[in-house]
């Protein structure tokens, strides 16, 4: 077919790297440490079952259109969940989107012309990195470390850019970050927003996995940072979503942010879909208002933790010879940084070959890296299955590198949980 038809950014697109990867899990008997999905049995089926009743058991008017900005009584009640974690917004300071994916995509349109500088954690989602290339953006990376975002070198890449190039946004996950699963500390926290106000730019902090912790540990938003140095001029946009701690199929997202980006947002919301369904909006309004939430949230906290646990004991039992890793204080992911002497390729097909999937670490960064790394999901294999998934992920490493063998080269973790 003739290209030229499409626009430029799509005359020859790349689809999401983690969505490639599909095909490999229909092999039978494979462990997916690959996706990013939260684990259905952590659903509440019965409340989700009973909202939906309410909602569906009464008049046709739930059939209708609704605002585009959301429905009030939703946004009241994420606006009561984003209170709970330090967001102060009120419900007209909330846009709700179909999922947090699309309030992304919202600022993308509203804020960034082609060639417009934009600042992003490395390694960062990969979807963020879609939208921006598509976007046809300069993506700049920050590097992170076992403390988050290095605010440090973000400082040293501001004062290098010249005026022209000054980035109008950075993105970031500052608690459990995917795909890192670190969590950015306080003091660069307020760094963090500081810097955004002396060079004036904004930070889009997306914030779907900060419920799912692990310790008592309190992470204050970058939200409330930016509303506490600069009020209405606070530069931080807060995003949100119900997907990993209800259920994604709802397609629930949020975004806080002051109303000349709301305003605008809407507005391009207005061309996206009108409005989020507002059938899902209307079940997700009725379960936040069953009381149930936070029972639901701390037993996916429970259960993570647990697989967590269970991945790094095995790893640091089979694997700490080939590869090293910051435990996750909360979260679905496990970011892992290889042996240099790892054949990346031959690692990935020795895995599938044994039977576990991870995603490459390439995946994360918006152009090729020498770092060899892999990202690993904890959230949806039961805890047999992550042990024989090391297991698995133990002899493919072997396998392709017999020179850095562990010493215990015999051991293997013990199944049957
Ligand atoms: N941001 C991050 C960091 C994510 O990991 C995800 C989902 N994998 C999203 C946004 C999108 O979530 P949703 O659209 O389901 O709210």
């Amino acid at each position: 077919m003739d290209t030229s038809l499409f626009s430029h950014s799509y005359q020859s697109p790349t689809g999401s790297p983690i969505r490639e990867l599909f095909p490999y899990l229909s092999k039978p008997g494979l462990i997916s440490f690959a996706g990013g999905y939260p684990s259905p049995e952590l659903f509440d089926g019965d409340g989700l079952k009973e909202a939906a009743a309410r909602v569906t058991g009464g008049s046709n008017d739930v059939y209708q259109y609704g605002p585009t900005e959301g429905l009030p009584a939703l946004r009241e009640r994420l606006a009561e969940l984003g209170q709970k974690r330090g967001v102060e917004a009120q419900a007209q300071n909330l846009l709700v989107t179909t999922g947090s994916q699309q309030a992304f995509d919202l600022l993308v349109k509203t804020l960034l012309d082609p060639g417009d500088t934009v600042l992003v954690e490395l390694p960062a989602y990969p979807a963020t990195l879609q939208a921006l290339r598509l976007a046809q953006v300069q993506v700049l990376g920050v590097p992170m470390d076992a403390h988050g975002l290095q605010t440090e070198s973000l400082r040293s890449t501001l004062q290098a850019l010249r005026t022209a190039s000054r980035p109008k946004l950075l993105y970031t996950v500052p608690t459990f970050s995917n795909p890192s699963g670190t969590v950015l500390c306080e003091a660069r926290r307020a760094s963090l927003v500081e810097l955004a106000l002396e060079y004036g730019f904004f930070i889009v902090e997306d914030d779907p996995y900060g419920e799912l912790s692990f310790t008592s540990d309190l992470h204050k938003p970058l939200y409330r940072h930016g509303m506490e140095m600069a009020g209405s001029r606070n530069p931080v946009i807060y995003l949100s979503s119900l997907s990993k701690t209800v259920a994604p199929a709802l397609r629930t997202g949020w975004m806080a942010a002051n109303d000349d980006i709301l305003r605008r947002c809407a507005i391009a919301k207005q061309t996206a879909d009108l409005c989020s369904s507002p059938l899902t909006q209307m079940i997700a309004t009725e379960y936040l208002g069953l009381g149930r939430y936070d029972a639901a949230v701390e037993r996916a906290c429970r259960t993570y933790q647990e697989r967590m646990q269970v991945m790094t004991d095995g790893l640091n039992a089979l694997l700490s010879h080939q590869l090293s890793f910051v435990q996750p204080q909360g979260g679905m992911f496990l970011w892992a940084d290889l042996h240099p002497d790892m054949p990346l390729p031959d690692l990935f097909d020795a895995c599938v070959r044994e039977g576990v999937l991870y995603v490459p670490g390439t995946a994360f960064f918006p152009t090729p890296t020498a770092r060899k790394s892999i990202r690993m999901s904890f959230a949806s294999p039961g805890l047999a299955d992550i042990q024989e998934g090391v297991n698995r992920l133990r002899r493919a490493m072997d396998a392709v590198t017999p020179v850095i063998r562990s010493s215990r080269a015999n051991a293997s973790v013990a199944a049957g949980v």
